[in-house]
């Protein structure tokens, strides 16, 4: 933290719809700078699709730096479609920020807003409230830009690391511990394929390891394919869910869906000393510029920000902050906004309005 007590947070709103949700988490944070102790510096840094087409690198240097040096990362989202390297793989600087700064626990909340239509008959009644934790790091992801393809097959290795499981599912039972003080009692399900790689068996079995050093917690295995079915069917029985890399990066699409679609779903890629938040959400080319995204999830990644330089700094002025955006969102819904991402006609700037008033 910084010698004058500001939290400096480094801001790389990306492409696409990627700025037009950052501009909003900054008024929310301006705003909670208002009505708190708490106090804010934001460098913005560029990174992204946009960039790469006027130099040829994803981010510059400058930015890796800002990111090492800040007490925290914003990230709007990156990558364009029409824009690729060579080999036709997409611009994505957040991914390689999981990977330079070791940010293996992708924290993904799927939190039905009440008020917000979910696609799963039964979940206005019984809610829908789980974590899915992405590792982000290795999994499939480890083989990104070192796959090899012939003409006649193409190769990609998965990579399951004993160092980073230990310490993924160490955070994940940590989470669902705490998740558990809070009342929730589903506890953590570890989703693999165990069943036919002998990776996610190895998986697996550090899982059950980690499990004995915390007994508080119901620990238990899926795996992905019936989890996935289950989830549609029963998302209401789930606490919180740890998987690897691309499944998660599926799963967490999936969940975000369970929850009124992309635009609700905040996240958080952390390590043990970076952490950078995000919505779930791509750039959204197909809506981009029209001013229809829904920043919701930008938002809410703005209070799990709040909430994790709370725990890191001891901050308890973050915590309430945090608690509050949640409370301020789920005001808008409860009182009927709907954003155009579910047949809705409120836009961008309406959503932010109304969080903000009711911050
Ligand atoms: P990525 O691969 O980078 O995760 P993607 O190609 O899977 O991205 P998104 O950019 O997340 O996809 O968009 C998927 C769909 O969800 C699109 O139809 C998009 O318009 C919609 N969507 C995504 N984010 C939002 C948002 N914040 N508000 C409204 N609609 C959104």
């Amino acid at each position: 933290m910084s010698a004058n007590s500001a939290l400096h947070i480094a801001v790389l709103p990306g492409d696409g719809i990627g700025p037009e949700v950052m501009a909003p988490a900054l008024e929310i944070l301006r705003k909670v700078e208002a009505t708190t102790d708490l106090k804010f510096r934001f460098t913005e840094a560029e990174a992204g699709a946009n960039h790469y087409k006027a130099t040829g690198k994803s981010m510059p240097e400058t930015t890796i730096r800002l990111c090492e040096e800040a007490d925290a990362i914003l990230l709007g989202a990156c990558g364009l479609p029409s824009v690729r390297y060579p080999d036709n793989t997409e611009i994505a600087p957040q991914i390689e920020l999981r990977m330079l700064f070791d940010l293996y626990a992708g924290v993904r909340p799927a939190r039905l807003i009440p008020g917000v239509p979910s696609p799963i008959v039964g979940a206005d009644t019984r809610g829908i409230d789980l974590v899915v934790i992405r590792e982000s790091t290795e999994g499939l992801f480890a083989s990104m830009g070192k796959g090899t393809v012939s003409h006649d097959e193409a190769r990609e290795t998965m990579l399951i690391t004993r160092r980073t499981s230990e310490r993924l599912f160490a955070f994940s039972f940590k989470l669902a511990e705490r998740r558990t003080a809070r009342g929730r009692s589903g506890g953590l399900a570890c989703v693999d394929k165990a069943n036919v790689f002998k990776a996610f068996a190895f998986f697996r079995g550090i899982f059950d390891e980690v499990a004995q050093r915390h007994p508080k917690v119901k620990a238990d295995h899926l795996y992905i394919d019936a989890c996935a079915a289950m989830l549609v069917k029963r998302p209401w029985d789930f606490d919180v869910l740890v998987t690897e890399n691309m499944f998660g990066d599926i799963l967490s699409d999936l969940t975000a869906g369970l929850i009124g679609g992309m635009g609700m779903a905040p996240s958080a890629d952390i390590g043990d000393r970076y952490a950078v938040f995000q919505p779930c959400h791509g750039t959204a080319p197909d809506i981009m510029g029209q001013g229809k995204a829904n920043p919701t999830a930008m938002i809410l990644s703005v209070a799990m920000m709040l909430d994790w330089l709370a725990e890191k700094h001891g901050l308890e002025g973050a915590v309430e902050a945090g608690e509050r955006i949640e409370r301020a969102v789920d005001k808008v819904y409860a009182d009927g906004i709907k954003p155009f991402e579910f047949g809705g006609s409120n836009g961008t700037a309406d959503v932010t309005k109304a969080v903000l008033q009711a911050l």
